[in-house]
Formats: C-alpha cells, sequence, structure tokens
C-alpha cells in the first residue's frame, strides 16, 4: 500500500518547527468551494497509509 510519503501532498515539518515530530509531517490540499478557492492542512505522518486523494510526487514516479 502507498503511504503518505509518497504523495505530493505531503510537507514534513522541519526539525526546527516547535510541532517537530520524527515522520511527522503537514498534507496539505488545495480546495475548492462556491466562494472559491482555499488550502485545507492536516497533520499526517509520512508512514500513514495514503488516502484516495493520493498524489504520486514525482520524485517517488517510476519511470520506465
Ligand atoms: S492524507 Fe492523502 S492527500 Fe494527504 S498526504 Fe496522505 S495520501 Fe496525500
Amino acid at each position: 500500500m502507498a503511504k503518505c510519503r509518497e504523495c505530493a501532498s505531503f510537507f514534513n515539518i522541519p526539525e526546527s518547527d516547535l510541532d517537530y515530530e520524527k515522520g511527522k509531517g503537514d498534507c496539505v490540499r488545495e480546495k475548492q468551494d462556491q466562494k472559491g478557492k482555499f488550502w485545507q492542512a492536516k497533520s499526517v505522518f509520512e508512514a500513514d497509509e495514503a488516502c484516495a486523494d493520493l498524489r504520486p510526487s514525482r520524485k517517488h514516479l517510476k519511470l520506465a
């Protein structure tokens, strides 16, 4: 199964941040409603199982 670390929406939390924890990151996604676009963020861990909104990051794409 794919993991959040493979997703383009996953961003590691820098060690210098107060909420740093090994493997912890933010899932940041662009959303849109009738008022316009906005960003939605939530905490995830890189080893969490990916959700249905996984966007494969370029560094994890396997080239044929
Ligand atoms: S929760 Fe889904 S969208 Fe967010 S980082 Fe994980 S796989 Fe990507």
